[in-house]
């Protein structure tokens, strides 16, 4: 099982930025994490086994105080199953953080950071409506080493608006200068109700031409390559044994609890029918109807979703396809009681005839060509 606690709070809100995250409200976080507490009390006998990886996402976590982030890991670990977490991950933003705030993240148990550089340009960060430079990216990392973190992830992203190959590139080597463990990497995509999509709409800006952007994809294998990282999906890379283990139970369909305004859960259920089956659990993104709806009962879910064994299988292929690893047979059948080839594998060999799949040791994998169709290959994945 795994936990997934989201922070609902920024300084400022980026331009591109369509996530549940709100900047001025820095006095809800002291009632926040005593409403997080509440709901992982209400959750706990969902956690039937030690929780194995925590991901404190947002937002921006490290824009709570030192004593509320202290007060809050202490109380998740007297309510739910912490004992045996491997990984255990915060997310920053560079300008946010201090060397007290890392030193108790540490003594708490934190062990990963990822930190949010997207570019090392400052016209581009500004295009962005990012709060940081890259020097204060520089001096987060040197903070976090010197408060012990040895597993680091920098966050970047590409196909920018005005963004040239030149300055793709020297993002890259910005970043690898900074010695990190584990690089994830995500073309822009441009969300509905964003200030850079109204600019791009209006005609201000521009989006460089897919060509381009997939060279910039091409970039970013090589050069990741080049230093040593391991793709193992899509958008990651890492440092041989640096993979975050809480994406991989995502993309693998492990259980998790989310907490907190937006959070999703993933709640194993048994069904009538064989096969997996599980209830997909998405809190309101609304901070105030969160606040309100936990203090004298359950929290109202904004979405609960049963997922049938059909539709567990899809997002089986669906996510697992994303990994370099692919979708093993062993692993279908473990999971949903039926082989992966008597449900997908003349769509599979289809694909693969076009080139876009492949198969190798038992397992089924994109190719490069797929990367880019991933999309194409998962409408023929589809059930009619
Ligand atoms: S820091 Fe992250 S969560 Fe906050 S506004 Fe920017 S992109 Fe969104």
């Amino acid at each position: 099982m795994e936990l997934y606690v989201h922070f609902p709070f920024c300084a400022q809100k980026c331009r591109y930025c369509d996530f549940a995250s709100y900047p001025g409200q820095a006095h809800l976080m002291e009632p926040y994490a005593d409403t997080l507490l509440r709901e992982a009390s209400f959750f706990a006998q969902e956690v039937q086994s030690p929780i194995s990886t925590v991901y404190f996402g947002g937002g921006t976590p490290s824009l709570l105080p030192v004593p509320t982030l202290t007060r809050l890991i202490q109380g998740l670990k007297e309510i739910l199953p912490l004992g045996e977490v491997q990984e255990w991950t915060v997310e920053a933003n560079p300008g946010t953080l201090t060397l007290p705030w890392l030193e108790a993240a540490r003594q708490g148990g934190v062990n990963r950071l990822s930190l949010g550089m997207q570019a090392a340009q400052p016209r581009l960060l500004s295009l962005l409506g990012r709060i940081h430079s890259f020097q204060q990216v520089q001096s987060s990392v040197d903070l976090a080493r010197k408060a012990g973190f040895e597993n680091l992830n920098l966050d970047l992203i590409f196909g920018l608006p005005t963004q040239t190959k030149a300055e793709w590139q020297e993002t890259l080597e910005a970043a690898f200068s900074l010695d990190i463990q584990h690089l994830s990497a995500y073309g822009l995509i441009p969300e509905p109700g964003t200030p850079l999509l109204d600019d791009l709409d209006a005609g201000k800006l521009a989006l460089p031409a897919v060509e381009e952007e997939r060279e910039m994809y091409d970039m970013l294998l090589q050069f990741t390559a080049k230093q040593g990282l391991e793709q193992y999906e899509i958008s990651n890379f890492a440092r041989p044994g640096y993979a975050c283990q809480h994406n991989i139970g995502y993309w693998r369909q492990a259980p998790y609890l989310g907490l907190g305004v937006s959070a999703a859960s993933m709640l194993l259920r048994t069904g009538s029918a064989p096969g997996m089956t599980y209830l997909r659990r998405t809190n309101t993104r609304s901070l105030q109807d969160y606040l309100s709806g936990m203090q004298n009962h359950a929290p109202d879910p904004q979405e609960e979703e049963l997922i049938s064994p059909a539709d567990a299988r899809f997002e089986t292929m669906m996510l697992g396809l994303r990994m370099n690893a692919g979708v093993s047979e062993e692993g279908f059948a473990r999971l949903h009681g039926i082989s992966l080839d008597s449900c997908y594998g003349d769509r599979l060999r289809q694909l693969q005839s076009r080139g876009l799949v492949y198969q190798k040791d038992h397992a089924w994998r994109l190719t490069r060509q797929g990367m880019d169709l991933q999309n194409m290959v998962l409408v023929d994945l589809m059930d009619d």
